[in-house]
C-alpha cells in the first residue's frame, strides 16, 4: 500500500503550520501564552498549527479523523477573545478567508479517541511547546495511523541545523518516512529530498544519547545511572521535542532515552508517532523501558507501555538491559 498523496499532503501540511510557528516564534511576546489546566504553557502558534494542519487534510480527506493535542474549549472562553483572535489573524495569513468559526472548527477535527480500527491521523502543532517558548528546538508532529499501525510520519523540526556539525549552515528540516519507503530529511525551503540512516556504533563507549531538557520529562538522573553502566562518556545532547527522534534518525546521536519521572503518566500517542515512523525506517529501534513494543491502538495514550527508548538498532538490546538494570522494571 502506498500512501503517495497522503505523504505529498501531510508534508505540505507541516511546512504550512510551520512558516506559522517560525512566523510566530519569532514575535514572540509573553501574552500570548496562557496557563492550561495542565499548567503547560499553549501559545497561539499551538492552536494556529493545529487550525492549519486539520484545513489541509479536511480539504482532501474529510472522513479522515483526527487525535490532535488541542481543543478549542479554552480558546472559546470570553476571556481569552483577544488570544482567539490573534489565532485567527495568524491562520488568516497562510490560508487566507478562514473566519473564526472555521478556526474553531478546524482545531476541534482533533477529537477523536483513536484505537484500533481504521485510519486517523495525530497531530502535535507544538512538540516541545517549553523549547518553542524559549526560543529554542520544537516540532510539528503529524502521523497516520491505520489498524492501530504507525504507517506515515512527517516531523517539522522548524529551528533545527540542517548540519548538526555545522550550525552555521542554515537551519529547518523535515523529516518524512512512509512504512517501508525509507526516511528522508528536506530544508523547509527545498524540497529535494536526503535519504537518512542512523548510526553504525555498535559499541556503546562510543555512543552518545539525547534526552529532554525538561527534567519532568525524563529522569535525568536515572538516564545518567544508565549512561555510566553502558560506559557512555560524552555529556547527554538535551534537546526538546520529537527532534530528538530526528537526531537519532540522522545520525547525530545513537540513542535517545525518556525515562519515567513519575508512576502512572501515560505518553502521548501524538508525542511519538511521527518519530517512531522515521527513526525505524532510518534503521533504527523504538521499545518502552521494559523492551516491549509500543502499541499506537489504545486510543490517545500508550497506556501499556513505560517510557520510552530509542536507538540505532545495535546497540538496543544492550541499552533496554541497562535501563531494565537501573529502573528495576
Ligand atoms: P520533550 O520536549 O521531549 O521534553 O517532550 C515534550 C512533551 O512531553 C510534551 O508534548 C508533553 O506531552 C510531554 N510530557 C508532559 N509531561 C510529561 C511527563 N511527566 N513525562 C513524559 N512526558 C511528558
Ligand atoms: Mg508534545
Amino acid at each position: 500500500m502506498s500512501y503517495r498523496q497522503e505523504r505529498a499532503l501531510a508534508i505540505e501540511a507541516v511546512l504550512a503550520a510551520s512558516r506559522l510557528c517560525r512566523t510566530v516564534q519569532a514575535n514572540l511576546v509573553s501574552d500570548e501564552t496562557m496557563a492550561k489546566k495542565d499548567r503547560s504553557p499553549v501559545t497561539v502558534a499551538d492552536f494556529g498549527a493545529q487550525a492549519v494542519v486539520s484545513h489541509h487534510l479536511l480539504r482532501v480527506f474529510p472522513n479522515d479523523p483526527m487525535v490532535g493535542e488541542e481543543d478549542s474549549a479554552e480558546l472559546r472562553e470570553a476571556r481569552n477573545a483577544e488570544l482567539r483572535a490573534k489565532v485567527v489573524a495568524h491562520v488568516g495569513t497562510i490560508i487566507p478567508g478562514l473566519d473564526e468559526s472555521a478556526v474553531l472548527a478546524a482545531i476541534d477535527h482533533g477529537t477523536y479517541t483513536g484505537g484500533a480500527t481504521g485510519r486517523h491521523w495525530t497531530l502535535d502543532p507544538i512538540d516541545g511547546t517549553k523549547g518553542f517558548l524559549r526560543g529554542d528546538q520544537y516540532a510539528v508532529a503529524l502521523a497516520l495511523i491505520e489498524e492501530g499501525e504507525v504507517v506515515l510520519g512527517v516531523l517539522g523540526c522548524p529551528n533545527l541545523p540542517l548540519d548538526a556539525a555545522n550550525p552555521a549552515a542554515g537551519s529547518g528540516c523535515i523529516f518524512v518516512a512512509e512504512r517501508g519507503g525509507g526516511a528522508f530529511m528536506r530544508s523547509l525551503d527545498d524540497p529535494t529530498e536526503h535519504p537518512i540512516h542512523v548510526t553504525k556504533i555498535d559499541d556503546p563507549t562510543q555512543a552518545s544519547f539525547c534526552e529532554s531538557v525538561e527534567k519532568a520529562h525524563s529522569a535525568h538522573s536515572d538516564a545518567a545511572r544508565v549512561a555510566e553502566l553502558l560506559g557512555i562518556a560524552v555529556p547527554p545532547f538535551r534537546i526538546d521535542s520529537q527532534c530528538k527522534y530526528a537526531a537519532v534518525a540522522r545520525g547525530d546521536a545513537s540513542i535517545y532515552l525518556r525515562l519515567p519521572t513519575r508512576k502512572g503518566y501515560e505518553e502521548k500517542i501524538w508525542d511519538h508517532a511521527a518519530g517512531v515512523m522515521v527513526i525505524q525506517e532510518a534503521g533504527g529501534r523504538v521499545t518502552d523501558v521494559r523492551g516491549d513494543r509500543l502499541n499506537f491502538s489504545l486510543g490517545r495514550t500508550l497506556r501499556d507501555n513505560l517510557g520510552v527508548i530509542v536507538s540505532n538498532g545495535l546497540l538496543h538490546d544492550r541499552v533496554v538491559a541497562a535501563v531494565r538494570e537501573v529502573l528495576g522494571v
